[in-house]
């Protein structure tokens, strides 16, 4: 990342700048030209790596100021982890990149976002062999607002309430404007701890979605250990991972999916509706919001753009 604070990435562009004869496009997009904004952000394909990389960053169609700028302020404003979070996907993109322009090999985007988690993974075990005190997971950053997912795309937040063998799941998904697509609730009375809970919740949101074809999706929960265990494959050996197996297995079928962690607050729908599951039927509703959680819906939808 030295090389991008100093913008001196050896692009298409820079080279050209400098005389060598090259060309100076970007290898994926016919007639424009390779500077460092559009090889790690403004590149249709670069967008796709950072929306489905664990750090799920949506960017601008005109963003304002470089991509340097906007990373040095991240430097100074942002946890640790979140910014070895985009070194990592930073590199990953550039990583891909090459393998195109010098050995013709195209990656698809889920690769990049694998390959940058095996490095942040990588990277946090030297750290922690050298006596670091690096947590052992990347966090991705977190909201405490509900925020409609870009255009053209569905957000899916889950949630699980109760206890014991006695819960209710719940998911919500919701367009880009932030009505209501579907929902639907459930009760579950196996004895389930709250994270497997949590895991099933997602496997039923992602399940909706893939009946209603709903092919672009960002998925929240407000618990961060089974964000993290499905961002990074984690594997440990219990029933949890049958769930997570079983959410993985549905991933390719989306053209683009993201898992991230919300704050409560930024879940509440998907949360009454877990709570709402404990005492009632087994539920589904389609291009309706349930009347239970309508107050929290109608704050946070966006007015038609005219
Ligand atoms: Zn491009």
């Amino acid at each position: 990342m030295w090389r991008v604070l100093r913008n001196i990435v050896p692009t298409r562009k820079r080279l050209w700048n400098k005389g060598v004869n090259c060309s100076p496009f970007c290898p994926r997009c016919v007639g424009v030209e390779e500077t460092l904004d559009h090889l790690l952000r403004d590149c249709p394909w670069a967008k796709q790596a950072w929306f489905s990389s664990i750090m799920g960053i949506v960017w601008e169609d005109n963003p304002v100021g470089s991509f340097v700028n906007w990373f040095l302020e991240l430097i100074e404003t942002t946890p640790r982890e979140v910014v070895e979070g985009v070194c990592a996907v930073a590199y990953a993109i550039w990583r891909a990149r090459n393998r195109l322009c010098f050995d013709n090999k195209d990656s698809v985007v889920t690769d990049v976002a694998l390959f940058a988690i095996q490095e942040l993974h990588e990277y946090k075990c030297k750290q922690q062999q050298l006596g670091g005190h690096a947590q052992a997971s990347a966090s991705p950053p977190s909201s405490r607002i509900w925020c409609p997912p870009p255009s053209g795309y569905y957000k899916l937040n889950v949630d699980a309430a109760g206890a014991d063998n006695d819960w209710g799941l719940a998911a919500v998904i919701r367009d880009d404007r932030g009505m209501v697509v579907a929902a639907c609730c459930k009760q579950d009375k196996r004895a389930w701890s709250p994270e497997m809970a949590e895991t099933a919740g997602l496997v039923l949101g992602v399940k909706l979605a893939r009946d209603l074809g709903l092919w672009s999706l960002c998925a929240e929960a407000d618990c961060q250990t089974v964000i993290l265990k499905v961002q990074t494959r984690g594997a440990c050996g219990a029933y949890i991972d049958l769930l997570i197996q079983e959410l993985l297995c549905m991933v390719p079928l989306f053209s683009c999916i993201s898992f991230s962690h919300v704050f409560r607050e930024a879940n509440s729908a998907a949360h009454w509706l877990a709570k709402r599951a404990l005492v009632s039927q087994d539920e589904i509703w389609l291009g309706c919001t349930p009347p239970c959680i309508r107050s929290f819906i109608a704050s946070n939808v966006l007015p038609r753009s005219s």
